[in-house]
């Protein structure tokens, strides 16, 4: 079933980015493995899915231990974190998607300094200014990324977007649309200055992934339509 799943997937992100040949070339799947055992992760994995996403860091940390066999598995932390569980974390996550605060970078690169690493990360957007929604407001970015651009251990590789929930996942296209404009900008911007490894623009899940990727999205977060439905209260 998720072999079938993740098959079809790749095929409409394949066709999807056909749809806007001019600003997608390859867009990266992350398969949202969230509140499903390792053995979901597994079976993804014989399928040839080698990317995660968790968005708890207890969650994760039991089952990158439970996969630590799958040589080539990479997990993607992509919830909201608390600056409280940054220390665990150093080694664990290839990218963390959810950067959206000077409090946490400021804890993000006490602790990655300290053991000498780096981390790639993106920057959460909170464009449609939802209130009680992660992400740093259009009005506070540049501060937060001239901060972020300060911190060595931290490798800022692009934007991450988390739109509103709505009925009709088309009504969204404007937001994915103007947050790849941003990015764009932003990626012009900083090959000028000479920062490098700008080029994720995380955004697109389940209900919207294909109007994500029109919209130039080059990494989609994908889990029910992979994994199936989620009980949250089991
Ligand atoms: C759960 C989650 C997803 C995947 O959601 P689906 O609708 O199941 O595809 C994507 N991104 C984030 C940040 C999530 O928390």
């Amino acid at each position: 079933m998720i072999a079938e799943n993740l098959a079809e997937i790749n095929n409409r992100i394949k066709k999807a980015t056909e749809k806007s040949p001019q600003i997608n070339k390859d867009v990266t799947l992350v398969a949202v493995s969230k509140t499903f055992p390792s053995s979901s992760i597994r079976e993804a994995y014989q399928a040839g899915q080698k990317i995660f996403g968790e968005n708890k860091v207890q969650e994760a940390l039991d089952k990158i231990d439970e996969c630590k066999d799958l040589s080539e598995a990479e997990f993607h932390m992509i919830g909201h974190l608390q600056s409280n569980k940054v220390k665990y974390i150093p080694g664990v996550f290839k990218l963390i998607h959810s950067v959206d605060r000077k409090s946490l970078v400021k804890e993000m690169h006490k602790r990655f300094y300290r053991e000498g690493r780096k981390q790639d990360i993106l920057v959460q957007v909170n464009l449609a200014l939802e209130e009680q929604k992660g992400g740093v407001n259009q009005t506070n970015l540049d501060d937060l990324l001239e901060y972020i651009l300060q911190c060595n251990s931290l490798n800022l590789r692009g934007f991450m977007l988390m739109p509103p929930f709505l009925e009709n996942p088309e009504d969204n296209r404007y937001l994915f649309a103007k947050m790849y404009e941003l990015f764009a900008q932003y990626k012009d911007q900083f090959e000028k200055s000479g920062t490098e490894g700008f080029d994720t623009l995380s955004m697109g899940m389940s209900a919207d992934f294909e109007i994500a990727v029109e919209e130039g999205s080059n990494m989609v977060r994908v889990g029910s339509k992979i994994f199936g439905q989620r009980n949250y209260n089991k």
